[in-house]
């Protein structure tokens, strides 16, 4: 009897020892001001977006397109979900895709100029799948340095040897290429850097790959839909599909929906439909999330309107910053950033914002080295949202 209540306390006592580990953790995050919140929305998302009741602008999605909330892609989901019901119920391997699946993949292939692709559940699940099928025990990964977190952790999972060459270094990562003659060769890169909104030279990275026989593995999450007139990265440098080239994108991001795809040969798609974890035992995407990519493939294609005000807007924006003050330093694309020089200052400059009914979230560490104010605009902002911005922060 004594020692069940003694064994009570010890239990007791272990689990609060646990609890107040948390707690020391989060405070020192807090402390550290690294702490995270999840913010909700009580809107769609759009430019004009509510948070937690209150009405702000909003400069933080990838929804580039303004996509997300379209009624064509409403009206695709409603329908697919009449036909087929919500959930899929089985991963693709057992019969859970539907007709709609192989749709988009044929969709996909065609858009991206590739024999086949195949849809994965999401950009980090197909990045965490693919890189350990593409890259096993005696082979090598090549890795840029600022490379997306779902990357780092599908090398991480793969069984080959990393090495992580610094941003955009042609001849630092010729050097690593040079060492490593005669092994199983995978680079990996984002077309466009998600933080930095920079594009990976892959004119350059195509000579490399082709020089020294290794495959390129292109993460064109915010190249699809953006860039080479929606086709993505590769469509922007006019290089055409290899069979050595993958390229990996999302339908979440400018395509508002949800979902990843990899495009590729035919002979490289059925080794990833028969090698990558995530893609074999997961369920598949419900159809009316299919439904949704496939009508905004479809806008895409059809309104050229649509890139052509993100575009605009993306200059205008850019060219505001400039008019400020605020140097911009390396992005080509919709992603702006300001960097503060500190993390403190960076967060305050997010919180100025966010009091004037502005939201561009602080991207801080580990996600990035250099804390910095992240903007992204999008085709659906109006010119009196970007002035809006511009005046708030020439206040600040
Ligand atoms: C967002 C993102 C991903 C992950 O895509 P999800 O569909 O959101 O899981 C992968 N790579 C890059 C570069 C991204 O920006």
């Amino acid at each position: 009897m004594a020692l069940a209540i003694l064994f009570s306390f010890f239990v007791l006592f272990s689990a609060m020892l646990v609890m107040t580990m948390f707690e020391r953790e989060l405070d020192r995050l807090a402390k550290d001001g690294l702490l995270r919140h999840i913010k909700s929305r009580r809107s769609a998302q759009g430019p004009v977006f509510n948070i937690e009741g209150r009405r702000y602008l909003n400069f933080s999605s990838n929804d580039y397109l303004g996509l997300a909330s379209h009624p064509a892609l409403r009206e695709a989901a409603a329908d697919a979900g009449e036909k087929f019901g919500f959930g899929a119920g089985a991963s693709r391997l057992l019969g859970g895709g539907c007709s709609l699946h192989e749709r988009l993949e044929e969709i996909t292939a065609a858009f991206k100029e590739t024999e086949a692709a195949l849809v994965f559940n999401s950009g980090y699940a197909a990045n965490t799948g693919v890189i350990p099928s593409l890259a096993s025990q005696s082979g090598v990964i090549f890795s840029d340095e600022l490379n997306h977190a779902s990357i780092i952790d599908g090398c991480r999972l793969s069984s080959a040897e990393v090495f992580i060459f610094k941003h955009c270094d042609m001849d630092n990562l010729e050097g690593l290429l040079k060492k490593n003659r005669g092994r199983k060769k995978l680079v990996v890169t984002d077309s466009v850097f998600s933080m930095d909104g920079d594009i990976a030279p892959l004119p350059d990275l195509f000579s490399l790959c082709r020089r020294y026989g290794a495959v390129l593995y292109i993460d064109d999450a915010h190249g699809t839909g953006v860039l080479g007139n929606g086709r993505g990265a590769l469509a922007h440098f006019g290089i055409a599909a290899e069979p050595w080239i993958l390229q990996m994108g999302t339908f979440s991001k400018a395509l508002g929906s949800f979902g990843a795809f990899v495009a590729a040969d035919k002979n490289v798609i059925d080794w990833i439909t028969n090698t990558s974890r995530s893609f074999m035992f997961s369920t598949a995407l419900p159809a009316p999330v299919i439904a949704a990519s496939i009508k905004a493939i479809d806008l895409l294609k059809k309104s050229h309107g649509l890139l052509r005000k993100l575009w605009a807007n993306r200059t205008m924006l850019a060219g505001g910053l400039r008019d400020i003050g605020y140097e911009e330093r390396i992005s080509e694309t919709p992603i702006l950033t300001i960097r503060p020089g500190s993390l403190e200052k960076t967060l305050s400059l997010s919180n100025f914002l966010w009091e004037k009914g502005i939201y561009a979230p602080a991207i801080r560490p580990p996600t990035v080295r250099e804390a910095r104010v992240r903007i992204t605009v999008t085709t659906v902002h109006k010119e009196s949202h970007i002035r809006s911005l511009i005046e708030t922060l020439k206040k600040f």
